[in-house]
C-alpha cells in the first residue's frame, strides 16, 4: 500500500499531469531533474516532453513499479536515493550533458520548504523549481509585500527566484486524498539578484523583522537583533523607512539597504 511516513499521495488525472508541464514550459531541449516520481504519472509526461529526465525516488518498494511504467522511455533514468543526501552537482554532471536544467518535484509537503531552501542557497546551476506545495505555502512564497501572506520565507523565495503560482490543484486529482488543498508554483532561478553586502546579515536581519508581525519594525528589529533602539532608529531614518511601519510593509530593497548598516556584532 502507500507509506504514509513517505508522504505518498499519487497523482492519478492526466489533464493535471500535462497542464504542469506546460506550465513549465518543459520542452525538448530541456533536461529535467524529477525528485520523488513515485508511481511515474509525471515522470512518463515528462519523458514525452524533455530531452531527459532523471528521477530521484527514496522508496525501494516503487522501483519495479517505475521500471515497468517507464521502460519504453529511452531518455527517462530512475536513481534510488534521498535527494537531501545525492550531491547534485555531480548528478547533473554524470547525467546531463550540458543545456538548462529543470527540476520538477511533487514531494512530501513536509520536506518541500527544507529541499527548496538547500536547492536555492547552494546555487546549483538550475533553471527553474517546479513544484507542488500545500496552497498556503505556495501564497506564501509568492506573497508580495503589504499582503497578509508575506513573511521571511516570501522574502527568501523573492532573493534567488521570481515565483509564481501557475496552478491550484484539487485534492481529487490526488490517491489517496490528500487534507489540504494544493498548488503547483514555478520558482524562475534570478539571473542577477539585488546587491546585498552581507548575505547572512541580510537574511537575520528579515527574520529578525517578521519576528514580531504586530509589532513596529522599530521593535521587532530590536528585540530581534538585541540592538538598542536609538542606533537602529538612525538606520532606518536614513533607509527612508519609517521606524513605526510594519515589516509586511517593507520591501526587499527596504531590508538590503538596512542590513547594510547593521553592525557585523549583532549578527555574529
Ligand atoms: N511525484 C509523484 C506524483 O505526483 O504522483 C509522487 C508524489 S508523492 C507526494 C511523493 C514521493 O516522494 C513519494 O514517491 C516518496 O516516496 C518520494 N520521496 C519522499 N521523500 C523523498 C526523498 N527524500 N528523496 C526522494 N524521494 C522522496
Amino acid at each position: 500500500g502507500f507509506s504514509k511516513s513517505l508522504g505518498q499521495n499519487f497523482l492519478i488525472d492526466g489533464n493535471i499531469v500535462r497542464k504542469i508541464c506546460e506550465e513549465g514550459n518543459i520542452d525538448s531541449t530541456d533536461n529535467v531533474l524529477e525528485i520523488g516520481p513515485g508511481i511515474g504519472t509525471l515522470t512518463e509526461e515528462l519523458g514525452i516532453r524533455a530531452k531527459k529526465v532523471v528521477a530521484v525516488e527514496l522508496d525501494k518498494n516503487l522501483l519495479p513499479i517505475l521500471d515497468d511504467t517507464l521502460s519504453q522511455y529511452e531518455n527517462i533514468e530512475i536513481v534510488h536515493g534521498d535527494i537531501l543526501k545525492i550531491d547534485l552537482s555531480k548528478l547533473f554532471k554524470e547525467k546531463f550533458d550540458g543545456g538548462s536544467i529543470k527540476i520538477v518535484a511533487n514531494l512530501p509537503y513536509y520536506i518541500t520548504t527544507p529541499i527548496i531552501t538547500r536547492l536555492l542557497e547552494e546555487e546549483i546551476d538550475i533553471d527553474s523549481i517546479l513544484v507542488m506545495v500545500q496552497k498556503e505555502v505556495a501564497e506564501r512564497m509568492s506573497a508580495r509585500s503589504g499582503s497578509k501572506d508575506y513573511g521571511s520565507l516570501s522574502v527568501f523565495v523573492n532573493y534567488y527566484t521570481e515565483a509564481e503560482i501557475v496552478l491550484n490543484v484539487p485534492k481529487t486529482v490526488f490517491m489517496p486524498k490528500p487534507n489540504v488543498d494544493s498548488a503547483v508554483i514555478r520558482l524562475k532561478v534570478r539571473g542577477e539578484r539585488i546587491q546585498l553586502k552581507d548575505k547572512e546579515t541580510f537574511f537575520k536581519t528579515v527574520k529578525a523583522s517578521f519576528s514580531q508581525r504586530r509589532k513596529t519594525i522599530l521593535n521587532s528589529l530590536s528585540a530581534g537583533l538585541g540592538m538598542e533602539k536609538e542606533e537602529l532608529k538612525d538606520i532606518l531614518l536614513k533607509c527612508d523607512v519609517d521606524p513605526r511601519q510594519r515589516a509586511e510593509n517593507l520591501n526587499i530593497e527596504d531590508f538590503a539597504k538596512i542590513s547594510s548598516l547593521i553592525p557585523p556584532s549583532f549578527i555574529y
